[in-house]
């Protein structure tokens, strides 16, 4: 990667480029060192050029709302994307169909559609991510995902060239999309069916007293740690963690809530290192107790 030209590159490049930025105030762990660079591209032309200039030559992460992944302390080689406001729009394509850029928030967009009397995007309400983010991790809650409600996702690949590919042609699976990672969705066609307003409303109140009885809030977490392991066990992942851990196992500032077992928090200056000694200790100790193989669902950025 040579810095000295993306630098150079700032000035026709349509979007931000910072260098050795802070990357802890991008995620809802609060943890993490620098990223060589960071690019918030302005436009589609932008994330265009951008990526036709380096992508060969330079690691790229697209980062979302930062609420399902844990960086690492060291400083990250390469460039984190960040999309923003111009990736942000939402539109009303029918009477049940909407179009929504990947840099909104999933709440945002199941606003949006309880205001224009379209069911099916509730579970989005509970969902702290983007909608780039939400398809990635094919995200859900109360029975429904990602999977249920898309029509089509808009991406662009690394080389830079742009594709539209219908939901019907992904393989998703539980928390996950079988697509690959040098993809950076750009925006995605959800379908609902129509509803009164108001019907929505209640049931979105519903389901974010439910979340709230069930897990903690106002806390730095990146949400569940592990995936369920529903090829293995009935059991939740949360129930095998409490059979297998002592509740007050932690690692420095990283520990287990006591709310929700799947949910670690950072509870103040915790290091990323001392993370994945609380999730390396926490899969040791469940694979001991119970047999079951455990696999992250938070993303680790190194
Ligand atoms: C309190 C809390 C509660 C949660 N509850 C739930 C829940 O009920 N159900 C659930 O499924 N998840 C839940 N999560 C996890 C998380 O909110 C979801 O996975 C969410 O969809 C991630 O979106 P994000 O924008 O934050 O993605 P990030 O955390 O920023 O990134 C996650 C992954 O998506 C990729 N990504 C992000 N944007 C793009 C893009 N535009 N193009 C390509 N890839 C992209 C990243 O590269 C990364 O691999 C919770 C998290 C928290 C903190």
């Amino acid at each position: 990667m040579n810095i000295e030209d993306i630098k150079k590159s700032e000035q026709f490049i349509d979007g931000v480029i910072l260098f050795d930025e802070c990357i802890k105030k991008f995620n809802w762990f609060n943890i993490g060192g620098k990223t060589k660079i960071l690019f918030k591209p302005n436009s589609l032309k932008g994330l265009i050029e951008y990526l036709k200039l380096y992508s060969s030559r330079n690691k790229i992460f697209i980062l979302g709302n930062g609420s399902n992944v844990l960086f690492d302390d060291e400083t990250y080689q390469g460039t984190i994307i960040k999309l923003g406001k111009s990736f942000a729009n939402i539109t009303l394509l029918d009477k049940e169909t909407i179009v929504a850029g990947a840099a909104i928030s999933q709440k945002k967009v199941s606003d949006f559609a309880r205001d224009h009397n379209i069911s099916g995007l509730e579970f989005m309400s509970c969902i702290p991510g983007s909608v780039g983010g939400g398809i990635r991790m094919n995200s859900g809650c109360f029975n429904k995902e990602f999977k249920d409600v898309l029509i089509s996702i808009q991406l662009v690949d690394f080389k830079g060239v742009v594709r539209s590919i219908p939901a019907d042609k992904i393989n998703f699976n539980y928390r996950s999309i079988g697509l690959p990672k040098d993809l950076i969705f750009l925006s995605a066609t959800f379908k609902g069916n129509e509803k009164n307003s108001l019907e929505i409303s209640n049931f979105m109140r519903e389901l974010k007293q439910k979340k709230e009885l069930a897990q903690p809030t106002r806390i730095k977490t990146s949400g569940s740690t592990f995936k369920n392991p529903i090829k293995q066990t009935d059991k939740k992942v949360w129930e095998l963690i409490r059979l297998s851990i002592p509740s007050k196992t932690g690692y420095g500032d990283a520990v287990i809530s006591d709310k929700h077992a799947n949910f670690f928090v950072n509870k103040g200056n915790a290091k990323s290192a001392d993370m994945k000694l609380l999730i390396k200790f926490v899969r040791e100790e469940v694979m001991k107790k119970t047999g079951v193989k455990l696999e992250t669902e938070i993303v680790l950025v190194e």
